[in-house]
């Protein structure tokens, strides 16, 4: 098989906020750098960071402070993420909101007074999340976008899929990346002196999920074949408000942001009860975790929309002023044959973001030198819960740092890596694997992967169902080593992409189950009715995993308080000025 060699700096896997912040910064520290950019999809159209409605978390107005804003990311994840990283992530918002506006061009809304307008996002203690209407991602993308097409000398690999990251011979640090370029379905190796792994995540493994369709954890599937350690894995956040437009739509799935919530949507169950007062005294203001929770409960007692879900009411608010301050989420359900501003819409919780990740340290360093990771690839951030908001304040504020740190690291470690040659070529064979097999029915192996997730590893756990899912996952996959793909033509062989797709999200599955099966409390997203209670916050422990021999081991490690403890408040976190509900 011939593998095409390349050469580059620096190589970015991924063209999201972490990927293309990245990618200007290292750009900014040192211009003479050679630095790559690899995305699976279209330059500036794929992945998430585009697909932001909501906004932008970040302390900057009078009455809040950047410890209020690390106090609500700490509680909000139960006291499971890393501190360093989440206290960093709150501080170099303000910076990267000011260099989104300032040196990137980024316009977001503002009150009357100038300051930038912070919407109420659900489990916040004030309403920081800065937008451009609820389109906020499009914003941020396209000027980012402007900003790497005009710099001629950062390359690009489009329809690139990154399909094994490759040590150095002697596996002591990364020499490059194994790429399929799916236009051609020609295998390239990049060699490069520093890799960033920013492909997004992406847990498009459940029955309802709103990443975009490019993204299937091959980021994770990749670093865990590659030894490295992952964290948090069974914390999948689900987001309460997916549209359910019926089983014949990828609309389905697809989120209607958290601000209909923190605006006072309404959600009501087929019985039009009013129903969250019955889980949790802040009803639809109460965290994704709760309130998908809720939904779920309604459903499980059958007290259900048509479509199998509940509904959102957001009419009482005013259909002109629904209409106006949440105009894309109104055409899009209007494109569904749903009336947003003055009806009811069917929604059902879906898969949104992955907490879980790579273990790294705050500056994006990983355990293997020369590999660095930002956003929602990295581990350890949120813990058991992402607030909305602080998704892509993740991706831009450390793909920014991945930027600023590896240029640096290129100094002190100079010089191109031999790639481990034998690696390379299994790498590759693997990919091939499919070639090899009588054509399968793929599509029954996605649904049925599809619902295990979804029954088994879900919003609502326990043991028997975990194992129960576990043996679906591991058969799943055993018959997808024995289907082919049919046709041989390898360009643009959108069959074998999706065989190569399933067989990472398998991959992760099985992580996030047997993560589930360890953690035996409740915490955030990871709700078990065996085990419902938290456990003690001050020996809060986080689940590690790693593939051993072929085999994924599971352990804990202890969280270190390094900021604050459970029972402890941080100076500064004094509520200032009064959040409202408002609807202007
Ligand atoms: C519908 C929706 C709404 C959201 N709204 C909000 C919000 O309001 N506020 C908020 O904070 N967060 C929100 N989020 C979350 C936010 O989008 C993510 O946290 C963030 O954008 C992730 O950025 P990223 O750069 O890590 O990944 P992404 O932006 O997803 O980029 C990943 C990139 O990696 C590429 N890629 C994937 N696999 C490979 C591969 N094998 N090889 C090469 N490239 C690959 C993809 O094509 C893509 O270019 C939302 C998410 C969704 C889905």
């Amino acid at each position: 098989m011939t593998i095409e060699r390349l050469q580059t700096d620096i190589f970015i896997l991924g063209s999201g906020g972490a990927g293309l912040f990245a990618a200007l910064h290292a750009n900014a520290a040192n211009p003479e750098l050679g630095i790559t950019i690899a995305t699976k999809g279209l330059l500036g159209k794929c992945g998430c960071t585009r697909m932001v409605q909501g906004g932008y978390n970040v302390a900057l107005n009078p009455g809040d402070s950047i410890e209020r804003h690390f106090m609500d990311s700490i509680e909000g994840g139960k006291w499971l993420p890393n501190q360093e990283l989440a206290w960093t992530l709150v501080n170099k918002a303000v910076e990267r909101v000011q260099e989104l506006e300032n040196e990137l061009g980024c316009f977001f809304d503002r009150n009357p007074d100038g300051t930038l307008h912070g919407k109420a996002f659900a489990g916040q203690t004030f309403d920081r999340t800065v937008h451009k209407g609820d389109l906020t991602g499009i914003e941020i993308i396209n000027r980012l976008m402007e900003q790497i097409w005009a710099r001629p000398s950062i390359h690009k690999l489009e329809e690139h899929r990154a399909v094994a990251l490759i040590k150095a011979r002697d596996g002591a640090s990364i020499a490059g990346v194994l790429l399929l370029d799916i236009r051609t379905g020609t295998f390239r190796f990049v060699q490069a002196k520093a890799v960033l792994l920013a492909t997004g995540g992406g847990p498009t493994m459940y029955r309802y999920h709103t990443p975009s369709g490019d993204k299937s954890m091959d980021g994770l599937a990749m670093a865990l074949r590659a030894g490295l350690t992952l964290r948090d894995m069974e914390m999948v956040q689900f987001h309460p408000t997916g549209l359910l437009a019926g089983s014949d739509t990828r609309m389905t799935g697809t989120v209607l942001e958290e601000g209909l919530r923190g605006a006072g949507g309404y959600l009501l169950n087929g019985a039009m009860h009013r129903f969250m007062g019955d889980y949790d005294t802040k009803l639809e203001r109460a965290t994704r975790d709760i309130v998908s929770r809720g939904i779920y409960a309604e459903m499980k007692a059958g007290r259900t929309t048509p479509n199998g879900g509940v509904y959102i009411q957001m009419s009482h608010l005013g259909p002109a002023i629904v209409a106006k301050k949440f105009k894309g989420m109104v055409d899009r359900c209007r494109d569904c044959g749903f009336d947003l501003a003055g009806g009811l819409v069917e929604v059902v919780p879906t898969a949104h973001y992955f907490m879980g990740g790579v273990v790294c340290a705050a500056d994006t360093t990983t355990e293997l030198p020369g590999l660095f990771v930002a956003g929602e690839d990295a581990g350890g951030v949120h813990g058991a819960n992402r607030l909305g908001g602080n998704g892509v304040a993740d991706s831009t504020v450390f793909g920014g740092i991945a930027g600023d740190v590896m240029p640096g690291w290129i100094v002190a470690n100079p010089g191109f890596r031999a790639p481990n040659e034998d690696v390379l070529a299994a790498e590759t064979e693997r990919a091939l694997l499919p070639f090899q097999k009588p054509q399968g029915d793929l599509n029954r192996l996605r649904e049925a992967l599809l619902d295990a997730m979804w029954d088994n590893v879900g919003v609502v756990r326990d043991a028997d169902g975990l194992a129960s899912g576990l043996v679906k996952i591991d058969a799943i996959e055993a018959e997808l080593l024995t289907v082919g793909v049919g046709d041989v033509d390898r360009a643009f062989n959108m069959t074998w992409q999706d065989w190569l797709n399933l067989r990472s999200l398998c991959e992760s599955s099985r992580v996030i189950a047997l993560a589930a099966i360890r953690r035996e409390n409740s915490r955030g997203a990871h709700f078990r009715t065996d085990f419902p209670a938290p456990g003690d916050f001050l020996t809060s422990r986080f689940t590690v995993a790693r593939q051993v021999d072929g085999l994924i081991a599971v352990a804990e490690e202890p969280v270190r308080f390094t900021h604050i403890e459970p029972g402890q408040t941080l100076l500064n976190t004094e509520l200032t000025v009064e959040t409202e509900l408002t609807v202007e």
